[in-house]
């Protein structure tokens, strides 16, 4: 499948100059039945990107039409050996079906372009952490790079199995599981509940698109965050 099936998307990133590179599954384990991890060899992506908190790649994947790229974060790098994993909540869409199919020896498109994240310094007073099973994989990568600094972390399940997903958590760490209902709603009434001054923290949020806006809204309203302290992305939609 070339380029030219991309539509405008693939068009605007090769415009920019985006790069491709062919990743390729080396290993898969189902660390339950709605999470999925692969092993990926993609030399040399890392080397000529480097690596950071909450990295993430597009991949491309063929919904029955045409190629659809979706945005995968890159897990446990290592870069000299060119491997990493990308780690999949799983539902029924083109992304998630092409992993449910993944055996080692497949091989998907990956191009580079837009992943810039650092964390804040001098350090916050605290992080204010907001996410679910899809964003939980930079979650991670977050929590490994913040040291010592407390962080609050909630995040939304859908799936029994969900919450006993690894979470990296410090002992300065307080994690808070909550079960998606009405779209996201309740993940936010919780949160406006534990509402207190953290003025001087910093939140990153990842949710829905919806409950993305709602929990950053909340964060400046109820938590006091200052607007520019707060990193949202959406990384779904409902
Ligand atoms: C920067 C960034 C990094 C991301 N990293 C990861 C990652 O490491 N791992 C990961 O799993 N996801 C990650 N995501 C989210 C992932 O890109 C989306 O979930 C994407 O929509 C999946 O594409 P799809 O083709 O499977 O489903 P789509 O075609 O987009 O959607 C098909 C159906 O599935 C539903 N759906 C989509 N995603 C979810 C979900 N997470 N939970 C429940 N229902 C869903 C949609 O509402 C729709 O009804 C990331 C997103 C961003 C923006």
């Amino acid at each position: 499948m070339g380029r030219e099936s991309r539509g405008w998307d693939g068009t605007v990133l090769r415009i920019m100059g985006a790069p491709d590179y062919q990743l390729t599954v080396t290993a898969r384990t189902e660390v339950n039945p709605h999470y999925l991890r692969l092993r990926m060899r993609g030399w040399p992506l890392l080397a000529e990107h480097g690596q950071h908190p909450t990295m993430w790649i597009r991949l491309w994947f063929f919904n029955g039409k045409r190629m659809h790229q979706r945005a995968y974060t890159v897990v446990a790098p290592d870069p000299e050996a060119g491997t990493f994993d990308l780690e999949f909540a799983m539902h029924d869409g083109a992304a998630a079906n092409w992993a449910r199919a993944a055996q080692p020896g497949d091989t998907i498109t990956a191009t580079v372009m837009g992943s810039k994240f650092a964390v804040p310094d001098p350090a916050p007073a605290g992080y204010l952490i907001v996410g679910d099973t899809a964003s939980l994989p930079a979650v991670n990568s977050l929590l490994a790079a913040i040291g010592d600094v407390p962080a609050r972390v909630w995040l939304e399940w859908q799936h029994d199995t969900d919450p006993r997903l690894p979470v990296h958590a410090t002992p300065g760490t307080e994690v808070t599981w909550i079960r998606r209902e009405d779209a996201g709603r309740a993940l936010v009434s919780q949160l406006a509940q534990s509402a207190f001054d953290a003025t001087g923290y910093y939140a990153w949020v990842a949710c829905d698109m919806r409950t993305t806006r709602a929990v950053a809204r909340l964060l400046r309203e109820q938590f006091h965050v200052d607007r520019k302290a707060i990193r949202s992305t959406a990384y779904w939609v409902a």
